[in-house]
């Protein structure tokens, strides 16, 4: 386990954090006797310290320079892979 100290801890609450909220929703398939979830939506909401309004609960624009557009929706099969590839090549 890290062991930080008590500045190293206020440095990094200083920094912009990016909240991403999402909902996914799946198909159910049956494969004979075996039942599958097989993802075929998913829907992202992103903001960060800087777009979010805390007064508001708002994003201040929908198009930010750090955190990006608000609302992401992925379709079809992919969609997980979309989400994972959004949030890993963004952020
Ligand atoms: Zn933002």
């Amino acid at each position: 386990m890290k062991n930080n100290n008590i500045n190293d801890l206020h440095k990094e609450d200083k920094k912009v954090k990016i909240i991403c909220a999402f909902d996914i929703e799946s198909a159910l398939l049956k494969k004979g006797e075996e039942k599958h979830h097989l993802p075929n939506l998913l829907i992202s909401y992103t903001v960060c310290d800087v777009c979010f309004n805390y007064d508001t609960f708002s994003k201040s624009s929908d198009i930010c320079h750090i955190c990006g557009v608000y609302k992401n929706i992925f379709t079809i099969s992919s969609c997980v892979k979309d989400f994972g590839d959004y949030i890993y090549m963004n952020f």
